[in-house]
C-alpha cells in the first residue's frame, strides 16, 4: 500500500468513525467554527484540569477533510497540557503550510495520525478546512467569544 493511500484510508476511518463524539460531564471551555467557503461547521467542548486538556467532545458536519482532522485533532490533544497543545497546532499548521521537517523529538510534537492530512496542502482550499478545527480549539482555550474561521 503506497503512502497516499494509507493517508487516504486513516482519512476516510476518521470521517467515518469520528472519535470522541461523547458529551463531556464537565465542560470548562467551549469553541465553535466554521468554514464559510466550504460549509464545515465544528463544535467543541473541552474539560480542563489546571493546565490540560483532560477532555474533549467534539461535534461537526462539513466535508471529510474537515472532520476527519478534528477527529485526529481531540486525539491528539487529550492528555496534554495547554503549552503542549500549543506546540501541536504549531506543528500542524507548519506541516500543512511549508516544508519544514517538524522535529519529532520536541515533546508534544508528535503529530500521528494527523500526518495523513499532509498530502491536503497540495489543495490550498482545502487547507482551511484541515485548519477548521484547530483554529476552534485556539478560539475555546482563549475564551475569544467570536467564533472561529479557519482564515
Ligand atoms: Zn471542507
Amino acid at each position: 500500500m503506497g503512502l497516499d493511500e494509507l493517508y487516504r484510508e486513516v482519512i476516510i476511518d476518521h470521517y467515518r468513525n469520528p472519535r470522541h463524539r461523547a458529551p463531556l460531564e464537565q465542560v470548562d471551555a467551549h469553541g465553535e467554527g466554521n468554514n464559510p467557503l466550504c460549509g464545515d461547521r465544528i463544535e467543541l467542548d473541552l474539560a480542563l484540569e489546571g493546565d490540560d486538556v483532560v477532555g474533549i467532545s467534539v461535534r461537526g458536519q462539513g466535508c471529510s477533510i474537515s472532520q476527519a482532522s478534528a477527529s485526529m485533532m481531540s486525539e491528539a490533544v487529550v492528555g496534554k497540557s495547554r503549552d503542549e497543545v500549543a506546540a501541536l497546532a504549531d506543528d500542524f499548521r507548519r506541516m500543512m503550510s511549508s516544508d519544514d521537517v517538524i522535529d519529532e523529538d520536541r515533546p508534544g510534537s508528535v503529530l500521528g495520525d494527523l500526518e495523513a492530512l499532509r498530502g491536503v496542502r497540495r489543495f490550498p482550499v482545502r487547507i482551511k478546512c484541515a485548519n477548521l478545527a484547530w483554529a476552534t480549539l485556539d478560539q475555546a482555550l482563549t475564551d475569544d467569544s467570536s467564533p472561529a474561521t479557519s482564515e
